[in-house]
């Protein structure tokens, strides 16, 4: 059977392979997850926490969308997917610490930054600059300071993480749980070229390598 991109020769070797050496592990999982921590990720196939963190199916509980975005907390109007992800891993399951992760040569970020999709209706862009819309500010902001090349990009990638740790704090639940210790917030960036994870120091706010 063709299609699915030949995900499916992927997947027979999954079955072969991983699926059956650790059937045990499966049947643990299928009564229940116990996730050690939630992952804020771009959808960008190149950053993916599985793969950086190493971890195996049950360990962490990801959220992707376009450029690891978190909206602030909001009860009315839209369909809040973050949110219902969030409120779940949180509550419900409890996992103890949550890692925003942003990447190198984002794209959503490029888009917000460059205002490529400025004006595109649903379909041609529209959608994503409506997304990306949530930093329109620092990224007029760094666009107007230092233009639009990789250091600007940097910049706004590392704003859009911090963006995201400021927006989890809006959320009651998370809020209240940092405050008595029983959850922990943390912000990272990888670099594609160099696989290199940087590390968001929320004392002096500064990125660096671990
Ligand atoms: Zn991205």
């Amino acid at each position: 059977m063709k299609g699915f991109g030949n995900l499916l020769e992927g997947y027979r070797r999954f079955r072969a392979n991983k699926f059956e050496s650790a059937r045990g592990r499966w049947q643990e999982l299928a009564e229940g997850q116990s996730p050690r921590a939630i992952v804020i990720a771009c959808s960008d196939s190149r950053a993916d926490p599985a793969t950086i963190f190493d971890t195996d199916p049950g360990e962490i509980f990801v959220i992707r969308n376009v450029a690891n975005l978190v909206p602030p907390f909001e009860t009315g109007g839209g369909r809040h997917g973050v949110s219902a992800a969030l409120e779940f891993a949180v509550t419900q399951l409890n996992v103890p610490e949550i890692v925003v992760m942003g990447h190198e040569k984002c794209g959503g970020i490029s888009a917000a930054l460059t205002g490529m999709f400025h004006g595109a209706v649903a379909g041609e862009g529209g959608f994503v600059h409506k997304w990306m819309s949530q930093i329109e500010e620092p990224a007029a902001e760094i666009a107007s300071q230092h233009g639009t090349g990789d250091d600007a990009q940097r910049k706004l990638e590392e704003v859009s993480i911090r963006q995201s740790l400021a927006n989890l704090r809006t959320f009651p639940f998370v809020a209240e749980r940092e405050k008595n210790g029983t959850l922990k917030l943390l912000g990272c960036h990888f670099s594609i070229r160099d696989g290199e994870l940087w590390v968001l120091g929320e004392a002096d706010d500064i990125f660096r390598p671990v």
